[in-house]
């Protein structure tokens, strides 16, 4: 039977919930998302015939703050996805400190087979089937998955015509020309590396010393790579959908990213490329091969559910960085706990991104622009001294990084849900 990606994401509530003193209403509220929203999306295709696709945005909880998160365009969307990855998002603004609560939004769809005028209105579509669920004060949508800074100017152009009025708070993770921040692009994965970075000085080996895997070269995967080959890490392999690259003696990044970036050019919104392609001093390996290779630091950023209690044995990497979301399951983690391995979770990790999108969110409210300088230093202060906390929890209470982190964000959800009054106040 699948599993439910919901139940598996409350596993790590219930776990983390006896370190926690929190109210029984804020911990029964947790439970369920706020909202969920699913529509129906007519797209005039290009030959001229109908077809309609699924949608769907979720508000998980918005105690903290307006909802937050990305919308992805992928074939596997479901509302059971789309209610996880919203979960995700609240104790995620919640361990960073963020004023906001959890969102998530999807389409069920292969953007792949779609020409840009067809996304382009199927973008649009989306907006205007869920723009009264949205707002600059209640839900802010980002990039996700498949979608970048063309598909969030469109929503943004699109929400604004409805409202009559520009409105660039209400989507983050916008081009530069429209609202855009400096450094929303790369935000994901350039704070994973800040978290690695800080978390790996506590074990002495030099960055020359470490090899790492990265699966997924996406916007998350290719930046924190990057990253890691300019700090003169050893990335030894990398992968996208269609299948890896190895090189044990290190990858050449900039390469990669270049091929990457050509391909795409050259062929539509969506790199048709693959890094196989690349022909010089490699071996070409599939996804589930890179995932157990012999390194030191293992990077999943593609999808959820990759590391499960069918591969966890096998995963031979000390520590492992979550820069996708829920890349872990439940079952796997305690195989990996048993081995030894340090799980740094998803829910700090690629925490870069929403940092960034909320920075973007403060600079179109101003109306005062930052810096790219002063974005990362930003990014920086917060998401290492979060990771810091973090750390600390999981040392004083013995308990693994994730439920350490999800420890962190309940306190800060506790006092929220708190503040409104609970049982305890109404009942005694
Ligand atoms: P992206 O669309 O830019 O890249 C996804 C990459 O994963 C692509 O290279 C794709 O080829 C690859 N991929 C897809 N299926 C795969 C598979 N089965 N095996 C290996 N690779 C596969 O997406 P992204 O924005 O980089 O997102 C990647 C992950 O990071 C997701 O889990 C996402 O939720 C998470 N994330 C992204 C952001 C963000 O700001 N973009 C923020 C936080 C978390």
């Amino acid at each position: 039977m699948a599993i439910s990606l919901l139940s598996d994401a409350n596993v790590r509530l219930e776990r983390a919930l006896k370190y926690v003193r929190i109210s029984e209403d804020a911990s029964e509220r947790l439970k369920f998302p706020k909202a969920s929203l699913k529509v129906s999306i007519p797209v005039r295709m290009d030959n001229g015939s109908l077809r309609v696709f699924e949608g769907y945005r979720v508000r998980y909880d918005d105690t903290r703050g307006p909802t937050k998160g990305g919308i992805r365009f992928h074939p596997g969307v479901t509302m059971d996805e789309v209610q996880s990855l919203a979960f995700w998002m609240t104790f995620k603004c919640a361990a960073l400190d963020l004023p906001l609560g959890g969102a998530k939004g999807g389409i069920t769809l292969n953007p792949k087979e779609l020409s840009k005028f067809e996304l382009e209105r199927l973008s649009r579509g989306y907006i205007d089937a869920i723009a009264d669920f949205i707002g600059p004060d209640t839900d802010i949508p980002a990039p996700d998955v498949y979608t970048n800074p063309m598909i969030m100017g469109w929503m943004m152009d699109q929400y604004s015509i409805i409202h009559r009025k520009l409105c660039p708070a209400v989507i983050t993770g916008k081009p530069l020309g429209m609202g855009g921040s400096q450094g929303r692009d790369a935000a994901t994965g350039t704070g994973a590396f800040y978290v690695l970075e800080a978390m790996m000085q506590r074990f002495s080996k030099p960055p020359q010393e470490m090899t790492v895997a990265v699966q997924g070269f996406g916007n998350a995967g290719s930046a924190i790579a990057r990253h890691l080959f300019n700090a003169g890490y050893r990335v030894v392999a990398v992968s996208d959908s269609q299948g890896g690259v190895y090189c044990k003696t290190g990858l050449d990044i900039p390469s990669v990213q270049q091929f990457k970036a050509s391909t795409r050019s050259v062929k539509a919104v969506y790199c048709e490329g693959t890094v196989c392609n690349i022909v010089n001093d490699h071996e070409t390996i599939t996804n589930e091969e890179l995932l157990t290779l012999d390194v030191d630091i293992l990077i999943p950023a593609a999808l959820e559910n990759q590391i499960t209690e069918k591969n966890a044995e096998d995963v031979k990497a000390r520590f492992i960085f979550e820069v996708a979301n829920g890349p872990v399951t439940s079952a796997g983690d305690r195989i990996l706990e048993q081995k030894g391995v340090y799980v740094f979770p998803d829910i700090l990790v690629n925490a870069g991104g929403v940092t960034v999108s909320y920075f973007e969110w403060v600079q179109n409210r101003s109306g005062l622009y930052w810096s790219e300088a002063e974005v990362n230093q930003r990014l920086k202060g917060k998401i290492v001294s979060e990771a810091r906390k973090i750390w600390q929890i999981s040392q004083e209470l013995a308990i693994p990084l994730r439920t350490a982190a999800y420890v962190h964000a309940l306190e800060r959800l506790e006092e929220a849900h708190s503040a409104r009054g609970t049982r305890d106040y109404y009942v005694s």
